[in-house]
Order: C-alpha cells, then structure tokens, then sequence
C-alpha cells in the first residue's frame, strides 16, 4: 500500500501584501470590441470542437464549440456578427487551440435557444449546467458539470465556496460577494438541493469584512450555511488548505475533495449558476480585475468572453507607462503573457500590467538553508531537498520527497531571502518526474 502523505499546514504561510487597490470599484461593463478570439480551450479537459465556419451569423449564447469529451465543456457565442474565421492560435497557457474569430456587429442580439433550463433532479440539473459551459471561475477551469456528478455523491454532504481571493491584487470575487452576493446564496441553494447537501460554507479571508458581513446577513436563519473567516495568509485559496481551514478534513495525496464529501466551488462560479438557471444564458461574459502600475485607470470590469487583453487595457486608459510585464490571474500564480493579443478567457479573473521596475527580476543569492520555504510550505514540503534530487536527477528520491504535491503556489519564491526562483525549481522538478516517470 502506498504511503500517504500527511499534508502539514503552514504556521506562516506567506504574508503577501493584499494590493487590493479595487476593492471598491464597482464593476464597469465594457462595450462590445469590433472582433473577439473565442477559444476552444478555456477549460481543463478535452478542447472544444468549433462547430462554426467562416460566415456563419451567430447571436449571443449560440453554441459555436461543442465539448470534445467527458472532461470538457461547450463554448458559446460572447457576441453577435458574424464568424471571420476559425484559427489555430497561442493561448495564454503556451498551448495552442482552436479560436472562432467573430466581427460584431454591436446589436448583441440573443440567441433564440437562450432560455431557463427546466431542472426537477440532480441528473437534470448536472445537465443545465453542462449545458450552461460552466468552468471553475477561479483559475482551475475545471468543468462544473463534471464536478457537481462525482461517482460518491451519496458520501458528498458539504458545499466549500471558495471567496478567500488570497492572491495580491485581485479583487472580482469581492465584487461578485458585494455586488451579486444574493445570486450566490441562491446558487449555493441550487447546489445543496440538487445534491442533496446538509452544508454549505462559505470561505472569505478576514481581510474583506464588508464581504464576510454581507453574507452572514445573506444567511441568516438559513439551515446548514455557515460563513468561515480565514486567516488572512497566503493560500488560503487553495482547495486543499481551504477544505482543511473550513472543515478540519483533510484530502489524501492524490484523491478529490469529493473523497472527503466536500464539493469546492469558487463564489463567482456559485453566483452565475443562479443567474443561468434563472435566464438560460451561458457563460459569455467574465468580471475581471485590471490593475497595476503600467494601467492608467485599474477597476473592475465585465468583458464579453474573446476580448484581448490590448482592448480591455484601452477601455481601462491605455498604458501609463511601457508594460513591462502582463499577467493573466494574480502575481503569485497567473502566467506572464507574452502581448496582450491574447483572448480573455472563462476562468480569466485579472489583467495585472507591471511597468519594467516593478516587472524587473530580484538578484539571485546562493541558499542560506535558512528553511523559511519549509515553513512557508502549505503541503510541508522541502524546496531544498527537492532542488538537491533533482539536481542529480534522482526520481526515486523526488517521488519519496513527495514533489509532485506541489501546487506552485509560490509561497516558497516569495518568503526567500536569497531571492531564489524556488517555484520554478519545484516545477522542473515535477516536470522531470513526470518524464522520468514515461
Ligand atoms: S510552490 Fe510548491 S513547494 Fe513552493 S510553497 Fe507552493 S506548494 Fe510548496
Ligand atoms: S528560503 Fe531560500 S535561502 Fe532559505 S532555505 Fe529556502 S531556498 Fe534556501
């Protein structure tokens, strides 16, 4: 039998600065751009399949991808105009992808077929929200249809919704909690009847009280929900530290929340599940973060999905200065984007744009064994060891040190005082795992 880690939670964590400089920025819609690039591939799983040609006239919520397998999702339509191509582009992941380039024609006509789904059980339900090209709105891009149907949903009783938002500077979660916080009861409610869930809690850093007292007053009275106030210490946010901090259950090495009968949903993923059973239309927008130094006016925004990164910068008043970094997602784990022609994506929730100072590469020291990555570790791992083993390419010795738990949270990079990349050592080390491992 295989030994099973025991996860170690960090007594520090990282103390990253919050940088929620939008905190209270209402979310502004951005109007529809003259083009989109909508891509096949917003999600984990097998790519969609474009089931549009060049021509075609599509409305918004027209499906125009279908789901390319069991772990997949459907793509809709974000606008209304017509289809200018079907290209193979570099998406922000590094992979490539099929992308439906469609021209607008700015009247954002909605589909006939947009309408409520009729939902009476679980399997109707797991469905509407198939149907719906729902993915987890927080980063992971898992898709929920797959999510809320595991194999032990008769073990499942817990709902965790996931509102920590512990990356620096991203702050649309808040915004859906303050802005959208009574579609994410009523989602949670949708969910814990569908699934037949005794709880539900939600999951908010101590750092957003406004947020934490909305939703106590949202569920109040309300069987079953509870609100947990997390430290606030980066990554509460990650699903295994969150369903330990919220439940005391820990997850074993390599299963799924649902083996400890817990379901993660990220809070914005909750809130549009309300929205599409109440009006049928599927995910075509996304609210987004857009700060830091090089964006002249950072806000909240809502984009139409297939938005690039350079019109969501123009809305937002231009650059400030020459961009020296863009980063889809948070400072800790987004990807650095190489221009910002890249499409906004489904699980895309910011557009961080650093000027070349702050985007500039800390000098790098030799290691102190100081063991701050150690304890900065939420899976209890040692960065040291791990870059030792990997340095004489020993597998075996990676595999017992337990290298592939490894999230790539960062938390190591940023607690070292040597300012050594930490994380990208942990990710060649994964990397050379799983090539040694073929
Ligand atoms: S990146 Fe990996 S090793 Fe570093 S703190 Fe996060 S989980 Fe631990
Ligand atoms: S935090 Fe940096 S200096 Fe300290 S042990 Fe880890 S890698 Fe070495």
């Amino acid at each position: 039998m295989a030994v099973l880690k025991k996860l170690v939670r960090s007594a520090e964590g990282a103390h990253v600065p919050h940088n929620k400089n939008t905190e209270n920025c209402e979310t502004v819609k951005m109007p529809v751009p003259k083009r989109v690039y909508v891509s096949m591939s917003q999600h984990i799983g097998a790519p969609a399949k474009a089931c549009v040609k060049k021509g075609v006239e599509v409305k918004v919520g027209d499906v125009i991808g279908t789901a390319g397998g069991f772990i997949s999702a459907p793509v809709h339509s974000s606008v209304s105009g017509k289809v200018f191509s079907v290209d193979e582009v570099m998406l922000t992941n590094g992979r490539k992808a099929q992308v439906v380039v469609i021209d607008t024609d700015g009247l954002q006509t909605v589909s006939e077929n947009v309408k409520a789904p009729e939902v009476t059980d679980h399997a109707s339900f797991v469905q509407a929200i198939k149907d719906s090209g729902l993915v987890g709105l927080g980063g992971a891009g898992f898709p929920t249809g797959v999510k809320l149907d595991p194999q032990n949903l008769d073990e499942v009783d817990t709902l965790v919704i996931n509102a920590a938002e512990c990356e620096p500077y991203i702050t649309a979660d808040y915004r859906e909690m303050m802005e959208c916080g009574e579609d994410v009861v009523e989602g949670a409610k949708l969910v814990k009847e569908y699934l037949n869930l005794s709880k539900v809690i939600i999951g908010i850093e101590a750092n957003k009280p406004q947020a934490i007292e909305k939703m106590k007053a949202l569920t109040s009275g309300l069987e079953g929900f509870t609100v947990a106030t997390l430290p606030s210490v980066y990554p509460q946010g990650a699903e295994k530290v969150l369903i330990e901090q919220t439940t005391g259950k820990e997850v074993p090495q390599g299963a799924l929340p649902a083996a400890v009968g817990v379901i993660v949903m990220n809070v914005a993923s909750v809130g549009f599940v309300n929205r599409y059973m109440k009006t049928g239309m599927p995910l075509v927008s996304k609210r987004l973060t857009v700060d830091g130094d090089a964006v002249a006016n950072p806000q909240n925004v809502e984009v139409v999905i297939g938005t690039t990164v350079k019109d969501v910068v123009e809305f937002c008043g231009g650059y400030s200065q020459e961009p020296g970094k863009i980063i889809s997602g948070g400072p800790m784990m987004g990807a650095a984007l190489a221009n910002d022609e890249m499409p906004v994506m489904k699980q895309n929730n910011a557009i961080l744009v650093f000027g070349a100072e702050k985007a500039k590469l800390p000098e790098e020291s030799p290691c102190i064994r100081c063991g701050r990555c150690i304890n900065a570790c939420p899976m209890g791992l040692s960065p040291v060891e791990i870059a030792l083993a990997l340095s004489v390419e020993d597998a075996d010795e990676l595999k017992a040190l337990f290298t592939d738990l490894c999230m790539e949270c960062g938390s190591c990079s940023f607690v070292c005082p040597a300012k050594r990349p930490v994380a990208q050592t942990m990710r060649e080390a994964k990397d050379f795992m799983r090539k040694a491992a073929k």
